[in-house]
């Protein structure tokens, strides 16, 4: 069956690879979204424990009445900002071959991996200790790895009262994805400018890189549920994002128009491995709808929600950050 999406991108396999081609490149992870069962117990654990700033309360733009909450460094700046629908009592998930499975943080040391892996020992969660790295899951079973970079970019902190800032996290190194044929994402991985190959593709721009890593998967059949991810996100210059979309359907991918996400903006389409990527713009970012001290601390709601504000605070529980509740 022949369907727009096919022959749009058969037209620019034909016509205009060149206008799009030289010379971008994406500026690494600009976000991972994953699943979370309770929003209150989220925020304890990736603001008050791992450190993190919660810079955004809000709701699906498609579900006024489920939380997403987005956790990142003190500006809330792309390259470190992990968000989570909030799905009340959702079943726990389980990674499966086309889903990303672990979520790869830089540190500065290895003493910031000693401080981690005893911070996450007091709080009873069982860390993995390498040479340089420390693995461990969050509460859901959401599993992370810690490694120490030597990576030039800046790193991506935020500040909490228990964490000295060279220990802090310093934002994402990469994502691990689960995939039987690494090799079946190589074509579109090359046409949206990572480099690489085999199982580990970069995409560096000027400013950041960010990894995918494949790895073969388990034998069960991956859940989406609590606890997992549900797609990760590339960071793209706004002026260059309506071109990434041409990009990623000449590389054979089916990207969905550019969706306004307020925050930034973005297209969402999946690789030939399964896992979900979108390309989202650095910008307008987190302070578009409240000021920079006081994000992520009232519920920030879409335009069209806010006339309904009344009703949809009603619907939702509510939370705290750890920020809120000590100031
Ligand atoms: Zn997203």
């Amino acid at each position: 069956m022949i369907d727009d999406a096919t022959i749009i991108g058969r037209m620019e396999y034909g016509g205009h690879g060149e206008r799009t081609g030289a010379g971008m490149s994406l500026e690494g992870i600009h976000h991972v979204t994953a699943i979370t069962a309770d929003a209150q117990d989220n925020i304890d654990f990736y603001a008050g424990v791992l450190g993190l700033r919660l810079v955004k309360k809000t709701v699906n733009q498609d579900d006024p009445t489920v939380y997403h909450l987005f956790f990142s460094d003190e500006q809330g700046r792309a390259g470190s900002d992990i968000t989570f629908f909030e799905f009340p009592n959702a079943p726990r998930g389980r990674a499966g071959a086309g889903m990303v499975h672990a979520i790869v943080w830089r540190v500065g040391s290895a003493a910031a991996l000693d401080f981690w892996a005893e911070r996450l020992r007091d709080e009873g969660i069982e860390v993995e200790r390498g040479a340089d790295s420390l693995r461990f899951a969050d509460p859901e079973g959401l599993a992370h790895e810690l490694r120490i970079s030597d990576v030039g970019d800046e790193p991506l902190v935020a500040e909490h009262p228990e964490i000295p800032a060279e220990h802090a996290l310093q934002g994402f190194d990469a994502v691990r994805a689960y995939t039987a044929d690494p090799e079946a994402s190589a074509g579109l991985l090359e046409a949206l400018g990572f480099g690489g190959g085999a199982g580990d593709w970069e995409a560096r721009g000027e400013a950041r890189g960010g990894w995918v890593h494949y790895d073969a998967p388990p034998e069960h059949r991956g859940m989406q549920g609590a606890g997992t991810v549900h797609h990760v996100a590339w960071a793209s210059t706004p002026e260059e994002h309506e071109a990434w979309r041409e990009r990623a359907i000449a590389g054979g991918a089916r990207p969905t128009p550019v969706i306004d996400r307020f925050y930034f903006k973005s297209i969402y389409f999946r690789e030939p491995s399964g896992v979900l990527f979108e390309i989202a713009t650095l910008g307008p970012g987190f302070d578009v709808d409240e000021p920079l001290e006081h994000l992520g601390e009232k519920l920030s709601l879409p335009p069209d929600y806010e006339h309904l504000r009344e009703r949809v605070e009603a619907n939702l529980k509510p939370v705290s950050s750890p920020r809120q509740r000590v100031g």
